[in-house]
C-alpha cells in the first residue's frame, strides 16, 4: 500500500507561519490516515524554524533549484536569512520519504518549502509565479511526485487507476 508523504498543516496541524493549521477536507484523507498512509512532516519546523515565524519567500522571483544551487536566498519578511534552515528542512523530507518509502508526496501549493505549482516572488506584496519550493525541488530530485492540495483528485485517480490492487 502506498504511502503519502503530506504537508503535516494539511493534516491540521499548527505548524504554519502563523501559528495555524490548513487541513484540507476531503474524504480521502480520513481514509488514507485510518489505513496509516499518511506520513505528515513540515520542512520549516523540521529544519529548524519556530511556530509561529515571520513569513519567507525565496527572493527576486527565483525557485527552490535555485536556493538548491545557491543563486537564491530564503528571506524573512524581517530580511533574515533562512537559507540553511529551508536547506535542512528539505533534506530531512527527503529523507523521512525515503525511510517510508513514499513515492508521493501531497503538499500545499504556495509556500516557499511546500508549494510546487506557484510560490510568492520575493517582494511579500503577494505575486505568484509559476515555480516551486526548497522541498519541492528536493524531493523531484529524489524522483518522488509532488501533487498540490488542490490536484488531490488526481492523485487519488493515480493511485487507484495505476495501483489496482496496491491502492
Ligand atoms: Fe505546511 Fe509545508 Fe509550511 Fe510546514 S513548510 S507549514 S508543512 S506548507
Amino acid at each position: 500500500m502506498e504511502k503519502i508523504l503530506i504537508s503535516a498543516c494539511l493534516l491540521g496541524r499548527p505548524v504554519r507561519y502563523d501559528g495555524k493549521g490548513k487541513p484540507l477536507h476531503h474524504p480521502v484523507i480520513a481514509r488514507w490516515m485510518a489505513e496509516g498512509r499518511l506520513i505528515g512532516f513540515c520542512p520549516e519546523q523540521s529544519g529548524g524554524l519556530p511556530t509561529p515565524r515571520p513569513p519567507a519567500e525565496i527572493e527576486s522571483g527565483m525557485n527552490g533549484d535555485d536556493v538548491l544551487e545557491g543563486r537564491a536566498r530564503v528571506l524573512e519578511v524581517t530580511g533574515r536569512d533562512v537559507t540553511a534552515e529551508f536547506i535542512a528542512g528539505a533534506e530531512k523530507t527527503v529523507a523521512v520519504a525515503k525511510a517510508q518509502h513514499c513515492r508521493f508526496a501531497l503538499l500545499i501549493d504556495g509556500s516557499p518549502s511546500c508549494g510546487s505549482g506557484f510560490i510568492y516572488d520575493g517582494s511579500f506584496s503577494g505575486v505568484r509565479h509559476s515555480g516551486e519550493g526548497v522541498t519541492v525541488a528536493l524531493l523531484r530530485r529524489a524522483g518522488i511526485a509532488v501533487y498540490a492540495d488542490r490536484e488531490i483528485d488526481a492523485l487519488v485517480a493515480h493511485l487507484d487507476g495505476a495501483a489496482g490492487s496496491a491502492s
